[in-house]
């Protein structure tokens, strides 16, 4: 579980660190902020890169902005335990604060950046594993290109042997509550910065999961005023509570009016997909409407359909389909009838 060898690079500015990305090799760069998924990724030979890119002495891409007119701005390299512990984020956002706060355990949201976390690699049961255990199995599709292991075949998948896609499955917390709150990531290259909707960042494939160049930088988070007060809670699938990669991820964040109609709505669901996914139905089933058993068990439904969890983790696909119906129609339950309670309630699969 040694580092394999690397040059290692700690430009200070956007500027600087494009210019170093631009002059890398192809495919041969790998960002690193805090380090928290890299690191164990490098350590597992999953990837050899020639350089690696230290990101986090750049202090521009650190810090929250609120403003009632702009929105929420979170600088790439805001830590998950800032935003965690931010009052405007608790207050205006609370589906993010929790989701943030139910990433990993306090070390990994010490260190773990809210840009690594939305920028996560895809995992897998049979390929987040050691290089002694990946070579006695023999490989699969998501070896990256060069191959580094050349004993090793790039023509199987395990989960679904006959294929030719990979199903590793993105599994981050901080996406889900950041697409039910209409986020749009910041990015950086060679032709300036440009905004994106974080719902078009994600490509749905395990081998190739994101929208960002070798030569661009995810630079900023931007959450719309809009999204500012809307309930919103996150519910996780885990194996150990105190610290794990989510198994099946549900945020919900609704408007409710005084009358207890629905006024707008998104549920999105992670780690059951190769992306972060917004469950498609879920608005229209529930804008103009009032809470009933009947609904919330019918979005509850579609967010199952949307949800396409194979065997890529130590659950079964239908026990985590299951918890993707249950964790929905709670999350419903509490931002519609007790919008103030979701942060103490338990996140389990009992
Ligand atoms: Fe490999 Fe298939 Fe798992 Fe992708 S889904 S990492 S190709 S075994």
């Amino acid at each position: 579980m040694t580092l394999p060898a690397f040059s290692l690079v700690r430009p200070q500015t956007v500027a600087e660190a494009l210019r170093v990305l631009q002059e890398a090799a192809p495919g041969q760069a790998k960002i690193v902020a805090g380090g928290t998924d890299l690191i164990p990724n490098l350590q597992m030979k999953l990837y050899a890169p020639q350089l690696v890119v230290d990101i986090k002495g750049i202090v521009a891409l650190r810090g929250i902005e609120w403003s009632p007119r702009q929105g929420l701005q979170i600088g790439a390299l805001t830590t998950l335990a800032e935003l965690e512990h931010a009052p405007v984020v608790r207050e205006q956002f609370p589906v993010l604060a929790e989701a943030v706060a139910a990433v990993a355990g306090p070390l990994q949201r010490n260190m773990g950046t809210i840009g690594g976390n939305l920028c996560l690699e895809t995992r897998c049961l049979w390929y987040n594993q050691s290089e002694f255990w990946r070579r006695a199995l023999g490989g699969c599709l998501k070896l990256p290109m060069p191959n580094p292991h050349a004993a090793l075949s790039r023509t199987i998948c395990h989960v679904a042997p006959g294929g030719k896609f990979c199903w590793a499955v993105w599994s981050g917390d901080s996406a889900p509550a950041l697409l039910t709150l209409d986020a749009e990531v910041e990015i950086a290259g060679p032709r300036g910065r440009v905004r994106r909707p974080l719902r078009d960042f994600y490509k749905n494939d395990g081998m190739d999961r994101i929208a960002l160049g070798p030569d661009e930088l995810l630079t900023a988070v931007h959450v719309p005023a809009h999204a500012a007060g809307r309930r919103g809670t996150y519910r996780k699938l885990r194996i150990r509570n105190s610290i794990d990669y989510p198994l099946a991820g549900v945020a919900v964040t609704m408007e409710v009016d005084r009358e207890g109609i629905c006024r707008a709505a998104r549920v999105a669901i992670a780690a059951v997909n190769p992306a972060p996914l917004l469950v498609p139905q879920a608005e229209t089933l529930l804008v103009g409407k009032k809470a009933s058993p009947e609904l919330i068990e019918e979005v509850a439904r579609a967010t199952t359909r949307t949800g396409k969890p194979l065997t890529t983790s130590v659950s079964t696909p239908e026990y985590r389909r299951e918890m993707l119906r249950v964790f929905t129609r709670r999350a419903l339950q509490t931002c519609w009838h007790n919008p103030g309670r979701a942060e103490h309630e338990h996140n389990s699969g009992d």
